[in-house]
């Protein structure tokens, strides 16, 4: 199959030939249709983060099932499937208190010893994130992806694999929004505005979305916001106590700085909670007043929105079928994915949304 190969960082991804195997008892074949491209991504591919190579990056996609193995029942050819990354075992400790984006059971991959589910040059190659999304199939555990009703646009679904997922269940999984509460979101990508999203269908009574692009804060009102500030000539923290007489019940940081996830706990008013989405880069310490920690202010870090993802995507789904869930506007652009290295330079210069690579079917 066609696959964009990640070489090394800095290189531009290259379209090449991956082997992919059948798949094992507990495995799901997929033909891909549709891959988002993450920030996550981006920092592989830019070398923030680091990862062993080559190997095939994406993991927010969506498709159809081709083959199943012997003992999969919980999808069959022909369904429609979300992938998620937070591949679950089902009997670990976390798993059985109900907490299955923290499960890092090795259960869900294949043994060292074994025939790898990618190789490359006839070599085993690593698979990212359980999934290698950026690739005609898939090959992923059963407990990797879950079937959504057939009406439902595959290209849009492959977004709530990850963004929609990470930005909408900080707000109701991790954060536990009510109605009326006060929400920021610091910055407006497709996260952010899918926190935004998630906090208007929570209930709450103003949300106020903060980025330094004016274009981004025209979308964060498509998406719920009720008031924005332009973070390029305020000062953030206090404008949102002013408009908020005092502070924010719920802020959430979806870019991934210092001086941005500082800013999110300085804005809550007593008992409110900061939560970090952002990826921050290694080695980075944050400074907080412990004064404000006195008032029951708390700080905590969400992981793809505490998701547990066979109950929570089928949900999203819905509220997108139903107009509550605004997808259309998130993806700026479709491409196939031998441009796959324009989408990440779009990423780059951060202006839009979200690309979506979509497969020839
Ligand atoms: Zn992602
Ligand atoms: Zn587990």
């Amino acid at each position: 199959m066609k696959a964009a190969v990640f070489h090394s960082p800095g290189t531009p991804l290259v379209i090449e030939d991956v082997s992919i195997d059948k798949p094992g008892p507990h495995e799901v074949l997929i033909r891909t249709v549709a891959a988002g491209v993450c920030h996550s991504d981006l920092h592989f591919v830019d070398g923030m983060l680091q990862h062993p190579a080559p190997v095939v990056l994406g993991h927010e996609a969506a498709g159809v099932v081709e083959q199943v193995g012997s003992l999969v029942r919980t999808v069959k050819p022909g369904d429609h499937v979300v992938t998620c990354l937070s591949a679950y075992c089902g009997h670990c400790d976390h798993c059985l208190t109900g907490h299955l984006s923290l499960c890092v059971s090795p259960d869900t991959r294949r043994g060292k010893g074994e025939e790898q589910r990618l190789s490359y040059l006839q070599k085993p190659m690593p698979q990212f994130g359980n999934l290698s999304a950026f690739a005609e199939q898939m090959l992923v555990h059963e407990h990797a992806c879950v079937a959504i009703r057939r009406d439902m646009p595959l290209d849009r679904a492959a977004l709530i694999g990850c963004a929609i997922t990470t930005g909408a269940g900080a707000v109701f999984n991790t954060a536990g929004v009510r109605p009326g509460e006060t929400v920021a979101v610091i910055g407006c990508g497709g996260i952010g505005l899918a926190a935004i999203n998630g906090a208007a269908l929570a209930g709450a009574g103003r949300i106020i979305a903060i980025d330094m692009l004016p274009s981004k804060l025209e979308l964060a009102k498509l998406f719920g916001a009720t008031d924005v500030i332009n973070a390029a000539d305020t000062d953030v923290v206090k404008a949102v106590r002013d408009l908020t007489n005092g502070g924010v019940h719920f802020s959430f940081e979806c870019i991934g700085l210092k001086a941005t996830a500082e800013q999110s706990f300085a804005m809550l008013r007593r008992g409110g909670t900061a939560t970090l989405i952002g990826m921050i880069k290694p080695g980075v310490k944050l400074e907080l007043d412990p004064n404000h920690l006195l008032h029951e202010r708390r700080i905590q870090g969400s992981v793809m929105g505490s998701n547990r993802f066979p109950v929570d995507i089928p949900r999203l789904v819905d509220f997108y079928m139903a107009g509550k869930l605004h997808l259309d506007p998130m993806i700026s652009r479709r491409l196939e994915l031998g441009q796959i290295n324009e989408a990440f330079d779009e990423l780059r210069r951060g202006e839009l949304a979200r690309s979506v690579v979509v497969f020839e079917q």
